[in-house]
């Protein structure tokens, strides 16, 4: 071949080549032609050779992570017609993979065997085993895949069973092949996101979970709750199990700062719970002498001693401000009284010292009268003496007149404050009306009563929870007051209380209507349950007898039962369970009778 070294000369050559042996004129074939005209062997070795790696790069392996790195890298590599990059990317590709090959499957079987002789939660032998025979047949013909799947499998093993693939597994909702898929996802990050169905229906819970109920919670400790708020976003947004491993450490440390804040809590209650009983030791002494306060003190203290739920602490509330009103009612009227007395006390003694200083003077006068007299000598001389004694005696008897005045004005004043006093009681008397609990059994009265069932048929209508009424009304009542009097009858009437104090559910509430009608209310209760838990109080007062001078006396009672309808108010529920009662009279007493809602006429 002649040598040209002009490049339009080779250029020539090269067309005129390209056409005698018929080769298609692609830039690549004449690029080649051009050079071996030119003589350029080792120009051409250093063109790029792009089509050539591209053809490699297409028949690479791309399934697992690594390699689909590689890949990319190389493509970057080809599309700056980088050798060096190119070559280097596949240079470390080779030494980096070979070495972590070899230093994986060693450790890799060591993890495996510890994890298959390891018990975990919710994970059999034969689930391990149906595992692992899906990773094997997925990846066997490829090391890396297998390697992959193996490594994701062991670590939701290690994880206790609780990967969340591995709990989809346990819960046999997702068929084992679709774990293993997502197990062996674990590693990439474009992973198949979690699967619909039981785990995703958890995710949901979970962050609700977090946002609902744990932030709701939390409403004074903002940062908490907005913690709480903002991984109950990230779990919604989780839609892969790696992500959802990302997430474990923020919600172990939320978990972490839940169980702290919970015994800060805890410890706070008891605190506070012990300050409050030391209150109300303290109030309880400084009303020993006051029968009605001291039972009030009491039924605060029962009440705190027990555990505690928010009706008792209404209770204690209410009782508490029961105590305040009646304790100021005294305080008031004590003062009173105690003014009306030392104001009379001191005109008292005011008086007698005038007194006694008049009368000492009139006996000094009257003594040097007497010696006068003894001296006079004629008439003249002792009318004149008459005349002094008869003036000083008139001082002492206007001076004993407006004492015994004085002293009837302060009698009157006593008489005065000691009806007022009296006023003061009835006033007592009139405000103890005022508050919700009946003086002689301790139960609700109707005031009471109306504040507590506008609490409760709010809260089971916010609930969707049945509300229940029974009425109660003591049989043949007249008789035993008639009979043993009406001490025993009120002695009869805190019997019942009691017993249905013991008998019926902390949350039921007890209120006596007058007389010896008494109503319970009972929450998240059927019509069915409470009637039942009536029947059970009847059976209960057949145990527990009223004592009379110790003869044991059997109370019954007739009893009404309905349930709270939409649009029921307290008297129509009342009028109902009434009706319901009069039934249980009407056909024999010590019954329990029921007024079903949807037809009040057909009591049973
Ligand atoms: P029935 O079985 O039909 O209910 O008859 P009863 O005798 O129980 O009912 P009645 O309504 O005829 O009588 C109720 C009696 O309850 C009348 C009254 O003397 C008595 N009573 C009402 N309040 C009190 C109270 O506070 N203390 C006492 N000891 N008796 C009361
Ligand atoms: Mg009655
Ligand atoms: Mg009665």
């Amino acid at each position: 071949m002649p040598s040209f070294t002009n490049p339009s000369e080779i250029a020539r050559e090269t067309l005129r080549m390209l056409a005698s042996r018929r080769i298609p004129p692609s830039p690549d074939n004449y690029r080649a032609l051009y050079n071996e005209i030119a003589g350029s062997e080792e120009k051409a070795a250093d063109t790029f050779p792009e089509t050539e790696l591209k053809t490699l790069l297409a028949s690479l392996p791309k399934e697992t992570p690594a390699q689909q790195g590689l890949a990319r890298q190389l493509e970057q590599a080809l599309r700056g017609k980088n050798w060096d990059d190119y070559r280097k990317t596949l240079v470390d590709f080779v030494k980096e993979h070979s070495a972590e090959n070899e230093l994986g499957w060693s450790e890799l079987i060591g993890d495996f065997l510890r994890q298959w002789e390891a018990k975990q939660s919710g994970l059999t032998a034969a689930r391990k085993r149906e595992s692992l025979e899906h990773v094997l047949s997925g990846g066997a013909n490829n090391d890396a895949v297998l390697f992959g799947r193996l490594q994701s499998l062991v670590r939701s093993w290690s994880l206790n069973g609780a990967a969340p693939d591995e709990l989809a597994l346990v819960e046999g909702e997702v068929e084992p092949a679709a774990a293993v898929a997502s197990s062996t996802a674990a590693a990439p990050a474009d992973a198949p996101p979690v699967r619909g169905g039981t785990l995703s229906d958890l995710r949901d819970l979970f962050a609700y979970t977090l946002e609902g109920a744990v932030a709701a919670q939390l409403p004074d400790e903002p940062e908490l709750a907005a913690e709480a708020r903002a991984l109950a976003a990230a779990v919604r947004g989780a839609s892969t199990p790696k992500a959802m491993e990302a997430l474990q450490a923020g919600i172990k440390r939320l978990a972490f700062r839940l169980e702290l804040l919970s015994e800060d809590r805890a410890e706070l209650r008891t605190g506070l719970l012990h300050l409050l009983q030391l209150l109300i030791d303290n109030a309880g002494e400084l009303v020993l002498d006051d029968h009605w306060l001291h039972g009030q003190i009491e039924a605060v203290r029962e009440i705190v001693a027990r555990p505690l739920n928010t009706r008792a602490i209404d209770d204690a509330e209410r009782r508490i401000r029961e105590v305040i009103v009646k304790q100021s009612q005294l305080k008031s009227s004590l003062s009173d009284a105690q003014e009306a007395l030392k104001s009379m006390l001191a005109g008292f003694v005011d008086h007698l010292a005038e007194f006694a200083d008049a009368t000492s003077d009139y006996h000094d006068k009257i003594e040097v009268c007497a010696e006068k007299i003894s001296k006079t000598q004629n008439i003249s001389q002792l009318e004149d003496v008459l005349t002094e004694v008869m003036h000083e005696t008139r001082i002492v008897q206007l001076n004993a007149q407006r004492s015994r005045d004085e002293l009837r004005a302060a009698k009157q004043r006593a008489i005065e404050a000691e009806q007022r006093i009296s006023e003061l009681q009835s006033e007592l008397d009139k405000a103890s009306d005022l508050v919700r609990h009946d003086q002689l059994t301790g139960t609700l009265n109707r005031r009471g009563l109306e504040e507590i069932f506008a609490k409760e048929a709010g809260r089971a209508q916010r609930r969707h929870s049945p509300l229940c009424v029974a009425l109660l009304d003591i049989d043949n009542f007249k008789k035993l007051n008639d009979t043993l009097g009406h001490a025993a009858g009120d002695a009869a009437l805190i019997h019942l209380a009691a017993v249905i104090r013991e008998t019926m559910r902390p949350q039921d509430t007890i209120a006596r209507l007058g007389g010896e009608e008494f109503l319970i209310l009972l929450p998240d209760t059927d019509i069915e349950d409470a009637s039942r838990a009536v029947v059970r109080l009847q059976r209960e007062l057949t145990k527990k007898f009223f004592l009379h001078n110790n003869d044991k006396l059997l109370i019954t009672f007739s009893a009404g039962v309905t349930s709270m309808a939409p649009g029921d108010s307290q008297a129509s529920l009342i009028e109902r369970a009434d009706k319901a009662m009069y039934h249980a009279k009407q056909t024999g007493k010590n019954k329990v009778s029921i007024s079903p809602v949807d037809a009040p006429d057909q009591i049973y």
